[in-house]
């Protein structure tokens, strides 16, 4: 789950990470407010889930209350387009008034899971404020990492190894550790998979701040921090992928044609590679799970039929926990309830396999049966040509 920059700087405040001082405002006049309160000088920062705000016009200076207000009231409403949100962009609702900010350096810190060596790394790097998956493709050996062992915990002398790497001294390393370990508590304790500063801003004075905050957390571990998960933007996601979290389903939007229904995610992973493999492509990745119901298996022809990409269906189940009657049945209503017009493929295996075949066969429903996900991938592909 990803959260706006204003609550991430609100947890790593919580542990004891330095952030500009600043509020979220949602009218211009409020904008003003609050920078008659910190300013003057403040900084009027759009509020979506996207970074690159600056470079498209959403992170703006104001020197005074009035000129706050007059920049949130151009910001609030737009639609902001950044290289990470699409040419239809991201409408701002809200914006982050914060006090400026004199710049001496940016610095960029990350911290996230690495899966090859199943901990977390930390690492920071001089070219902080732009890109910096640039910065690994061009010059990697300007990114420093520390690998952490979750059993000892970010240590001491690890976060001055990376300070002096960045070239810190004095007072300024000083603080640069308290904030790298300030950071990691924050991350560690929060189940976060992503905590993203860049900038981290050193200021003329020589004191280190999170300019800019990232975090996103691993959803599984939602329900252990009831107040992250309370800061969930549905309207920052796409629709359709809402729609099917509603549901349990796990649905990711993938740019072929071929529509996937399939339970399990292994068996998922396998039978987008079997359409590759025929000369397809899915339009996504669709698993509705091990406990499937026949709500569910509506919802998720819903979604389906709902993406103006798929050009035909391939429903893939293996019916272990679930019968293959019930998604049999399932499937019956809501192509019925749907008014289904794209040709689909269907393959069942598993418990009660015969009696899900004939639900389906008696059902009148005008589908083609394959007895192998080989056969159904072969089978679907030219039906989405
Ligand atoms: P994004 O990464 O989405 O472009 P940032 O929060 O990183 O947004 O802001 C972009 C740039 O704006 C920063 O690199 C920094 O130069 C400037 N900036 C952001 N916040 C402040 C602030 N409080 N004071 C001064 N400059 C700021
Ligand atoms: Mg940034």
């Amino acid at each position: 789950m990803k959260i706006h920059e204003f609550q991430a700087k609100g947890i790593l405040a919580k542990f004891g990470v330095p952030i500009p001082k600043g509020e979220v405002a949602e009218t211009p006049g409020q904008a003003r407010e609050i920078a008659s309160k910190i300013g003057p000088r403040v900084v009027v920062k759009a509020q979506v889930h996207a970074g690159g705000r600056g470079k498209g016009g959403g992170v703006k200076l104001a020197n005074n209350p009035e000129e706050a207000e007059k920049l949130a009231d151009e910001i609030l409403g737009m639609k902001l387009v950044t290289h990470q949100t699409g040419p239809e962009g991201k409408l701002v609702k809200r914006v982050l008034v914060e006090e400026a900010l004199d710049i001496d350096r940016e610095l960029y810190i990350g911290i996230v899971i690495d899966r090859a060596t199943e901990s977390p790394v930390v690492m920071a790097s001089p070219e902080g404020g732009m890109e910096i998956e640039k910065v690994a493709a061009e010059t990697p050996e300007l990114i420093f990492k520390e690998y952490i062992n979750i059993a000892t915990g970010f240590r001491d002398f690890q976060a001055r190894n990376l300070g002096f790497k960045l070239g810190l001294q004095g007072n300024t390393l000083k603080q640069a550790v308290k904030f790298l370990l300030a950071l990691y508590k924050a991350f560690e304790s929060s189940d976060a998979s992503l905590a993203e500063i860049n900038p981290l801003l050193i200021t003329k004075q020589g004191d280190v701040l999170a300019l800019d905050a990232k975090m996103n957390f691993d959803d599984n571990a939602l329900a252990r921090h009831p107040e992250i998960k309370n800061m969930r933007d549905f309207s920052e996601e796409d629709e359709l992928e809402v729609e099917a979290s509603k549901f349990g389903l796990n649905y990711i939007k993938l740019d072929g044609n071929v529509g996937c229904m399939v339970n399990g995610a292994g068996l998922a992973m396998a039978t987008m590679d079997i359409i590759m493999h025929s000369g397809g492509m899915p339009a996504n990745f669709l698993d509705v799970g091990g406990g499937v119901s026949e709500e569910s298996v509506k919802s998720a022809f819903k979604i389906l039929v709902s993406d103006k990409d798929v050009k035909a269906a391939l429903v893939n189940i293996f019916g272990g926990i679930v019968r293959c009657d019930m998604v049999a049945n399932g499937i019956v209503k809501a192509a019925r309830n749907l008014d289904l017009k794209i040709p689909m493929v269907l393959r069942l295996e598993g418990t009660n396999v015969e009696l899900g075949k004939k639900i389906l066969e008696e059902s009148g429903l005008s589908f083609s049966a394959a007895s192998s996900m080989k056969e159904a991938a072969e089978k679907v592909v030219p039906l989405a040509k």
